[in-house]
């Protein structure tokens, strides 16, 4: 089975499922356009984000890694009409490009989007006391996971779903050589969560257009 096959069965997903959407579909050539790396969740994996929010019933979002706002734009559509998100990002060209991308789908209103480092963000939350987040996904530098997921717990409640993608890597997350900093950090979520009483969780691994990867979903006990 080739990445071609996944990717095609990904585009059959979107068609058998997905209503025509041109505001999103401009948001990835946007993104594209500006120079931004096409490293977004897909469809199929933001349209997931949508309905765990929903099923989640939740209110609040925490986002860790926002790029060009892709996966905000699917989470925030899973939001009740007072539901708020935050997202943070490092980058002032990506964080532009999301505004505007928020702009143009319509969902600047619920969206907070903080500039910086994530981890100053991050404690900035904690100390404005804000939260606890119904729903956090963590999506940004990969080294930073466990640190990401420190915060998250902080800033969580029992029964708050924490997500944190790409921890697969095609299937490097098996090597424990310490050579990768990326699988290092996905390897790093796995003993946090596995060790951590308050989180129960799993992983599922994905393929489709964005190749061979996946994710860890825990919830807050
Ligand atoms: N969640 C986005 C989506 O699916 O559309 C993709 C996020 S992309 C994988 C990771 C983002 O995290 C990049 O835009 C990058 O600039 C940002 N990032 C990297 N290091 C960061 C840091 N220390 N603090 C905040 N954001 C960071």
């Amino acid at each position: 089975m080739s990445r071609k096959t996944w990717a095609a069965v990904d585009d059959y997903i979107v068609d058998a499922l997905f209503e025509a959407d041109p505001a999103l579909d401009a948001v990835l050539a946007t993104n594209h356009d500006q120079g931004l790396p096409a490293i977004d969740v897909s469809p199929a994996q933001g349209k997931l984000l949508s309905l765990l929010a929903r099923m989640q019933g939740a209110r609040t979002v925490l986002e860790i890694g926002t790029l060009g706002g892709y996966s905000t734009i699917w989470l925030a559509r899973g939001l009740p009409a007072d539901g708020k998100i935050v997202t943070l990002e490092l980058d002032p060209h990506h964080a532009r490009v999301a505004r505007s991308n928020f702009e143009r789908t319509g969902v600047s209103e619920p969206v907070e989007l903080r500039v910086g480092p994530a981890l100053e963000s991050l404690a900035a939350l904690s100390t404005e006391d804000a939260g606890p987040f119904d729903l956090i996904f963590i999506d940004a530098d990969k080294p930073n996971n466990p640190h990401y997921l420190s915060w998250a717990m902080r800033l969580s409640r029992p029964g708050t779903v924490i997500v944190c993608d790409n921890v697969i890597r095609d299937g490097a997350v098996l090597d424990d050589d310490g050579h990768d900093a990326n699988v290092e950090g996905a390897r790093a979520a796995f003993s946090f969560i596995g060790s951590d009483k308050r989180l129960d969780g799993t992983a599922i691994q994905t393929v489709g257009a964005k190749g061979y990867d996946g994710f860890v979903i825990a919830i807050v006990d």
